[in-house]
């Protein structure tokens, strides 16, 4: 039986992760600070501790893992990486955690790694049009992320990179666009957009206003949670290495993805546009080459995937009052 070990388990996509190994016949360990906080975790063992101490990692990467995915990471929504209070703890924790995981996983003879980088990579001079930002992989240099949460995501690349030219390291690098899908963070300061938009319009009634942050033209592209399992499992088995945009290409304004909501959830809000963190104008996957290097594109629409997400968001706010 083929062994994975997905770090980062108890997260969103990381417990998503452990689910689709199973299913697919694995025995799979998770590793995280904290359990999945919306369902049981599907792992066969499940370890909890912290990645940034190397005797942790040490002891929990076992000799010749065929597979792991590296998801750990400190990292929330545009309220959390954009406000700049957090900086110092998302780029040492990050690296931290990077920094030990490569080498481990080295002296391990790990057979395949995953490295789960991040959109937030790209150049914010490339995206200040929000109809035309351009993100295709080789777009990233010169570097100028406009978040410390990509500078470290570049950094923590560029250390895998290193690991397999100097150490052979069989590594694979995604650079994630906007992950998003039922059982992810949506009422605790680390929700991301579709998640916030869900929860906003599912707690206001007809009539009622929700905010925005930013003019709402601020764009984006979203991609459905197994989408994102298909095309991380299709990397690391794969023979490429990338890095590789993993995301949708169906770009849509912040405003014009509230109104989206709002038809799947049969309601009319008014929408107020408030000063908040938006981040970069502009943004959305260009897939030209994992089309290309490894026949992927999403199969979900955005319409298809956030039907589920908000039924998902609005059971949990109707709990949520049910027990006020
Ligand atoms: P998440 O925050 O839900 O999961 C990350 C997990 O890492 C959390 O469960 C957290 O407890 C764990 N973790 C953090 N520090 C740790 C430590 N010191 N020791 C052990 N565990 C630790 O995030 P996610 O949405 O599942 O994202 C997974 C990965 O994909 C992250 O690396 C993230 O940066 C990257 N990514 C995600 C998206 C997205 O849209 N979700 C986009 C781009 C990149």
């Amino acid at each position: 039986m083929k062994k994975a070990i997905v770090l980062g388990a108890g997260g969103f996509i990381g417990s998503h992760l452990v689910k689709r190994l199973k299913s697919e016949g694995y025995w799979v360990k998770g590793v995280d600070l904290k359990l999945p906080e919306y369902s049981k975790t599907a792992a066969d063992e499940f370890v909890q501790g912290d990645l940034r101490n190397l005797e942790f990692v040490s002891s929990v990467i076992e000799k010749n893992t065929d597979e792991l995915y590296q998801l750990a990471a400190d990292m929330g929504g545009a309220g959390y990486i954009f406000t700049g209070e957090h900086d110092a703890d998302v780029m040492h924790n990050s690296a931290q955690i990077n920094l030990n995981v490569a080498r481990v996983c080295v002296e391990k003879n790990v057979k395949a790694v995953f490295y789960s980088s991040s959109a937030c990579v790209y150049p914010e001079y490339n995206q200040l049009d929000p109809l035309n930002p351009k993100c295709a992989e080789n777009t990233v240099y010169p570097a100028q992320p406009d978040s410390e949460y990509g500078w470290e995501k570049l950094f923590s690349e560029r250390l895998y990179l290193s690991y397999k030219r100097n150490y052979g390291l069989n590594v694979k690098i995604a650079r994630y666009h906007n992950v998003y899908g039922p059982e992810g963070a949506w009422n605790n300061g680390k929700e991301k957009a579709p998640a916030a938009l869900c929860r906003k319009i599912a707690q206001t009634d007809n009539g009622g206003t929700i905010e925005i942050w930013g003019d709402g033209k601020q764009t984006r592209s979203f991609l459905f949670i197994d989408d994102c399992l298909d095309a991380t499992t299709n990397l690391l088995r794969s023979v490429k290495t990338g890095p590789y945009n993993i995301g949708s290409e169906e770009m849509i304004s912040i405003n014009d993805f509230a109104k989206l909501i709002m038809r799947i959830a049969d309601k009319n809000v008014h929408i107020k546009n408030i000063e908040g963190p938006e981040g970069v104008r502009g943004r959305c996957s260009d897939n030209t080459i994992i089309l290309k290097d490894l026949n992927w594109k999403p199969i979900y629409s955005l319409e298809q995937g956030i039907s589920h997400t908000y039924s998902w968001i609005a059971k949990q706010v109707e709990q949520m009052f049910s027990k006020a």
